[in-house]
């Protein structure tokens, strides 16, 4: 049987918890995921700034809607926004079962270049927008962007 199509989703979403808690629980969420996607073929990233998420997933439809509607019902986010969904081509995220990264303040300017403009809130962010920061990210550059954990 050919392998089942591939589906790519952006969200945002925002936390519960500032400061060192938001870090807490971004590892922790790593962890979590980066088990959970391995074993169901899901991929992707975690941008984490300023108390928001921005996350991309990829794999099958199937296993990307069961994984979105876990995430969806978390009580350790709320404010979550889809930005898009639909099918590719190819994984840009293949590298990760889920890795996560911080973006500190300084990065701020790299985010208005990216078209988040009013700062740090991913919402005013479209979907071409989200996904250029998502590679940005996935590029990272230290100094600018602080890596916080790779587990996958
Ligand atoms: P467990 O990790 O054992 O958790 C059991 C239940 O307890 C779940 O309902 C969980 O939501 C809840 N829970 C766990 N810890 C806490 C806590 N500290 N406070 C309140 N409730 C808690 N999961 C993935 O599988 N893949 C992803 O890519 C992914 N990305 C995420 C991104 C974000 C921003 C967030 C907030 C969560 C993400 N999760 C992801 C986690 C997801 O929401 C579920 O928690 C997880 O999938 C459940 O895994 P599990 O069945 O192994 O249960």
């Amino acid at each position: 049987m050919p392998p089942a199509p591939l589906h790519r989703l952006l969200y945002v979403s925002r936390a519960d918890s500032v400061g060192r808690e938001f870090e807490i629980l971004t590892e922790d969420v790593v962890a979590v995921s980066a088990r959970n996607n391995a074993q169901v073929g899901v991929t992707g990233l975690l941008a984490a700034f300023d108390g928001w998420f921005l996350q991309a997933l990829e794999g099958s439809r199937t296993e990307i809607s069961a994984t979105f509607s876990r995430i969806a019902k978390d009580p350790r986010h709320c404010v979550l926004e889809l930005i898009s969904a639909g099918p590719i081509d190819a994984r840009l995220f293949g590298r990760w079962s889920m890795s996560a990264r911080t973006i500190t303040p300084a990065a701020a300017p790299v985010l208005d270049m990216l078209g988040a403009r009013g700062g740090m809130d991913p919402r005013l962010l479209d979907s071409a927008g989200a996904l250029r920061l998502l590679l940005t990210v996935a590029r990272v550059s230290e100094g600018v962007l602080e890596r916080v954990t790779l587990r996958a």
